[in-house]
């Protein structure tokens, strides 16, 4: 069987370009003993993968040059070797941008269908994205009801569900995100505040007119101005989560830090990145709750969906100029 796969070509200097990506056809080979054959259904797109087309050491080892990007894909198992995956199964598998893989049926999470819920779903409102958001909010944001929550991003997969648990978990949310139909729509699911910040004018006289007692936890997604407007709207003992910095991906110089970082000391805030596998043992409390909301109706979720493989580079891309609502999924 042939398949075809997304392999980083050059590393990108700046945002990256379609010249950064090549496709190519593989013949993939049988499954030997302990393997499967998987045919992927939808893959994910991500901003950290921009930190791995960077050679430096990091969280997670550097793409190479020639090989295929990993990533996040949902498939079903067409082939088994192995008693404890059979054809016809859904799978979870992070190795990347292809439309079919051979691979050790333990490198592979066998998936439960959940009625009502798109398999998709696994890898956005339920899958890391998901994860990401719960976590990130309830174990470093310690959200209290009736505090004021900031999240930028807000439209996007993590920041929409962020913005979502903050609702649920009973807190005020002010949120931004890149267009008038990207607030709109976090307005439809409950969002106190939606700002669009590339047509508001002031980002700083925006949040404060939003929340003008001050903000007691912000969840970054954005870094830059963004980050700078939470440290000033921060109340005593505020919580910064530091979960990304999509402005300073592309970044070719260092970009300067936060101006009034010195309000950290005096407003006694606690700022904490994370990253999303330092909470995977919280899996089955995230699942129980979010899936939960899901079946009350009290989370959505949005998806912008590509069509087919040689449509990854563009949807990738596309992150860094605010092309998706919700998760930026490809289907193959
Ligand atoms: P999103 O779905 O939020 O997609 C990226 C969005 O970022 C775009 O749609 C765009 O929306 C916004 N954006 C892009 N460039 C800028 C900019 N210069 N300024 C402001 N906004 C910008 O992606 P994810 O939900 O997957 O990820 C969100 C963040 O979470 C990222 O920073 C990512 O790296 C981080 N992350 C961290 C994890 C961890 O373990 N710490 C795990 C997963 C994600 P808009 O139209 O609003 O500009």
């Amino acid at each position: 069987m042939d398949s075809r796969e997304i392999r980083l070509k050059s590393r990108p200097v700046g945002v990256p370009g379609p010249e950064h990506f090549e496709l190519a056809s593989v013949a993939l080979p049988a499954p030997g003993p302990g393997e499967v054959l998987v045919r992927n259904r939808f893959m994910s797109v991500d901003p950290y993968m921009r930190g791995r087309m960077y050679d430096r050491p990091s969280y997670v080892p550097p793409f190479q040059v020639g090989r295929p990007l990993e990533g996040g894909a949902v498939g079903e198992v067409v082939q088994s070797n192995d008693p404890s995956l059979s054809p016809g199964d859904l799978v979870l598998s992070m190795l990347g941008w292809r439309e079919a893989f051979v691979a050790p049926a333990s490198a592979l999470t066998r998936l439960q269908a959940i009625p009502g819920v798109p398999d998709q779903a696994f890898l956005g409102i339920l899958g890391m994205p998901g994860l990401t958001a719960w976590a990130g909010l309830t174990q470093i944001g310690e959200p209290k009801a009736g505090e004021t929550l900031f999240v930028s991003g807000g439209a996007g997969a993590v920041g929409s569900a962020v913005a979502q648990i903050g609702k649920n978990l009973g807190l005020t949310v002010v949120a931004t995100a890149g267009s008038d139909a990207k607030c709109a729509w976090l307005t439809s699911v409950g969002v106190d505040h939606a700002i669009n910040y590339r047509s508001c004018g002031s980002l700083l006289d925006a949040v404060r007119a939003a929340a003008p007692k001050g903000i007691d936890i912000y969840f970054d997604n954005v870094g830059g101005e963004h980050l700078e407007v939470a440290i000033e709207c921060a109340r005593p003992f505020a919580r910064l989560v530091e979960c990304g910095m999509i402005s300073q991906y592309n970044a070719t110089e260092p970009p300067p830090g936060p101006r009034n970082i010195i309000m950290v000391v005096g407003k006694s805030i606690r700022m904490q990145g994370f990253i999303v596998t330092q909470f995977a043992h919280l899996q089955p409390q995230f699942l129980a709750q979010v899936g939960g909301w899901i079946a009350e109706g009290r989370l959505k979720w949005e998806e912008t969906v590509k069509e087919g493989i040689a449509a990854a580079p563009e949807a990738f891309i596309g992150l860094f100029s605010g092309a998706n609502m919700g998760k930026m999924l490809v289907r193959l």
